[in-house]
């Protein structure tokens, strides 16, 4: 996952708690000290580092612990809610509004990602039923056209750009009523390798003349606590509304850069996560958080369903992953949904629980030629036998084979990863959609899941 070191660090201390016979003061200033080396590795700047651990140990210290919860969960409660403070609480994408076209004007410095997070975010959009258009400014670098003409195809979304015009805002006036046309607008431009004089005049001019609801900064994630600088500048000189960070999956130092822009008037809106066009995340502060912690993102899980398969099917696969009912259909159903989402092992992250816990990597890595497998053994198992896999006998395995032109030791293993997966959903069981730390560490108590707390 994105920043794993730091995840794995803050998920050994909470565990440190688990084992806690009492919450003193000396578990207090253990957690306190394991926390800021934590960070500091990830490049949060010590200012920002001692800052947030001062409150947590005050908080700690004098905070009564409500009744609903003990002692332990109460500190795990505080490092959450501190965390997520930290990163900008409740900030959350961007909003589009009716508008229309919404114009979202991307900036930044040369190589930062602005041109693949445009085809990222033109493709999220799109998912979502907007009509989106890309508007291509980069007049300088003479491969930026065919780049963002050749994204503008892979993601099937029209791209207005001029290869001979060399005055960005003409480019703009051509395609103006064009343009018009479209709910939301993704507007690229040029950058330099350090926010220049010209840069700024640039970026200003096409401010003024397309007026755009709102100005991304594109920034690196592996420039980690510089980033506040970057993002300073830039947010005095051109006015932006918001940060995009790319390269998260890149870089131990994205702590540095997402906690920088945090703090600046310009917040987090999504993060970059992969080079593919599937990974861009909006950024949500809780569920970031939580993830980090271990204890999972259902709504960004459910962001993925949507985009990965219809609303309906996404319902009924939410359901039953939740409901811990479970058979061979949904089970080919869910694999073929969860290699749609992207590659298993980001998607684990996200379900409450299974960040924590060690899944085999083989279990992660189905292919697609063992999903076709799957797809002639139950071809040839009865309609009985697909809904409830349990009463397959050892001689059905063998006609199972056979029929299905497969072996029975792959027959086992499907129906070993149909228990494995089985016994997992029952995990969930009862665990409703709600996020809300508290009630899901309710929930999964006494259910004998290791958690990190
Ligand atoms: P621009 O000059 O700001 O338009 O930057 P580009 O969009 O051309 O991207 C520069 C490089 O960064 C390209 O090689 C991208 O594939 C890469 N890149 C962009 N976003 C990400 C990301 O989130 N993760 C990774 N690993 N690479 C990224
Ligand atoms: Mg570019």
């Amino acid at each position: 996952m994105v920043l794993e070191n730091l995840s794995n660090s803050l998920k050994e201390t909470l565990k440190k708690i688990t084992k806690a016979i009492f919450v003193d003061e000396t578990l207090i200033n253990e957690l306190v000290k394991d926390i800021q080396k934590a960070l500091l590795k990830s490049d949060v700047n010590v200012k920002l580092v001692l800052e947030l651990t001062n409150k947590i140990k005050k908080r700690a210290l004098e905070e009564k612990t409500p009744s609903s919860i003990n002692q332990k969960e109460h500190l795990v409660r505080i490092v959450y809610e501190e965390l997520v403070k930290f990163l900008g609480s409740e900030q959350k994408g961007i909003n589009i509004l009716a508008k229309k076209p919404f114009k979202i004007m991307f900036v930044g410095l040369f190589g930062s990602g602005k041109t693949t997070s445009i085809a990222k975010i033109a493709k999220y959009y799109s998912k979502r039923g907007f009509k989106v258009g890309i508007l291509g400014l980069d007049i300088h670098r003479p491969a930026a056209m065919a780049q963002i003409e050749q994204l503008g195809n892979q993601i099937n979304v029209p791209i207005f750009i001029d290869k001979k015009e060399k005055n960005a805002l003409n480019i703009y006036k051509k395609y103006k009523n064009d343009l018009d046309k479209f709910d939301i607008v993704l507007i690229d431009t040029a950058g330099r390798d350090a926010l220049s004089e010209d840069l700024i005049e640039e970026i200003n001019n096409i401010n003024n003349e397309i007026k755009p609801e709102e100005r991304i900064l594109v920034i690196s994630a592996d420039i980690g606590q510089t980033a506040q600088e970057q993002a300073t500048k830039f947010h005095e000189t051109c006015n932006i509304t918001g940060v995009l960070i790319t390269k998260m999956d890149g870089t131990a130092k994205g702590g540095g850069a997402l906690s920088a822009c945090a703090i600046t008037q310009a917040p987090v809106k999504f993060i970059g996560v992969g080079e593919k066009i599937e990974d861009l995340e909006e950024f949500n502060p809780d569920g970031f958080v939580s993830r980090l912690l271990g204890m999972g993102d259902l709504k960004a899980l459910l962001e993925k369903t949507r985009e990965a398969i219809d609303d309906e099917q996404a319902e009924k696969l939410g359901k039953r992953m939740i409901g811990g009912e479970f058979n061979f259909i949904d089970l080919y159903e869910q694999m073929e949904a969860m290699q749609k989402m992207g590659p298993l092992n980001k998607i684990v992250d996200l379900i409450p629980g299974m960040g924590n816990m060690n899944i085999p990597k083989e279990m992660l890595n189905v292919q697609e030629e063992k999903l076709k497998k799957w797809k002639f053994i139950m071809n040839s198992c009865t309609k009985e036998e697909l809904e409830n896999p349990d009463i397959i006998t050892r001689t059905r395995i063998d006609r199972i084979a056979n029929g299905s032109g497969t072996t029975a030791r792959e027959v086992r293993e499907l129906l070993k990863q149909y228990k494995q997966s089985k016994k997992m959903m029952k995990l969930f069981k009862g665990s409703s959609k709600d996020t809300d730390i508290n009630k899901l560490m309710k929930k999964f108590k006494g259910k004998g899941m290791r958690m990190a707390y």
